[in-house]
């Protein structure tokens, strides 16, 4: 169970986005999974490089639109385990309507966003996750947008599993993918993953004082979405951990009726008239 390949990746030195490799990596190898069992789906960025640099297969999208492909391939084969990837700028601005609908719709794929606040490909520009006042090419006078809560979005959009994680913890990175491989419906996972070349402000050093782990605070209850939104709110979203997992909403995949046993990419596509109607009949 190999999911390292020999493509070097091409991030900067002291990227985040290489732990975030790394532990899906490991995640997935933890959970039992083979390469021929794991496909990995990106968008448009550094971060969407990624699908690029794990043994498994691996699609790297168009910008924002890592979500739309990664369904798509999950309603093909079920038997797969579908993780989408991108950064804050491809997830939570052009893809942030793909991002919603998925939530809601809560069909089993893992989304792992590589959150460093900023865009990096394309050289440092404001994104809708940087604090208001910070300054880019884009902003040079300072931000005059707020940061979006993405972690308060998902639980109000529905969300049954919402989970945040530092790029450096890379043993708490790697148990929180393994819980959401293993969640049956929709996990976001956000990643602090520092830009360590355009992004001077949230660095390794700023989340280190920032950051505050659930684990740490007593009696927190992941499963409680009051609580949930009261402690994102009085953290200003800035905790790690499992924030909120609901385990009973049934899935898309429970849901759809008719949807067939067999997976789309195993079915008997040579069908006559009457296995034709009784597979339209089954949507009907
Ligand atoms: Fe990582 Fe930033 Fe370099 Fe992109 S520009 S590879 S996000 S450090």
């Amino acid at each position: 169970k190999d999911f390292r390949n020999n493509v070097k990746p091409n991030w900067c030195p002291g990227c985040g986005d290489f732990s975030v490799q790394a532990a899906i990596q490991r995640a997935a190898a933890n959970v039992g999974l083979e390469p021929d069992n794991l496909a990995v789906i990106s968008g448009i960025g550094c971060s969407g490089r990624i699908s690029g640099y794990i043994n498994a297969y691996g699609l790297h999208g168009i910008h924002g639109r890592s979500l739309p492909i990664a369904q798509g391939v999950k309603m093909a084969n079920r038997d797969l385990t579908v993780i989408a990837s991108g950064g804050d700028g491809d997830g939570y601005a052009i893809g942030m309507s793909h991002t919603i609908h998925a939530i809601r719709r809560n069909i089993d794929i893992t989304y792992i966003v590589m959150d460093n606040q900023i865009y990096g490909l394309t050289k440092g520009q404001t994104s809708p996750r940087s604090e208001m006042g910070f300054k880019t090419k884009s902003t040079p006078q300072g931000s005059i947008e707020t940061s979006l809560n993405v972690m308060e979005m998902a639980l109000t959009a529905g969300a049954t599993f919402v989970a945040q994680s530092f790029s450096t913890d890379l043993k708490d990175l790697t148990a929180i993918i393994e819980a959401g491989i293993n969640h049956k419906g929709f996990s976001l996972i956000n990643v602090f993953s520092p830009c360590v070349t355009y992004n001077k402000v949230n660095t390794y050093d700023w989340f280190k004082e920032n950051l505050t782990k659930l684990a740490d605070i007593e009696g927190y209850d992941p499963h409680n979405r009051m609580q949930a939104m009261q402690t994102l709110m009085q953290h200003n979203g800035l905790v790690t951990g499992i924030i909120y997992q609901d385990t009973e909403k049934p899935s898309y995949q429970d849901l759809v009726k008719g949807y067939s046993e067999t997976p789309l990419v195993h079915a008997d596509l040579n069908l006559d008239e009457e296995k034709f109607n009784k597979l339209v009949a089954e949507f009907m």
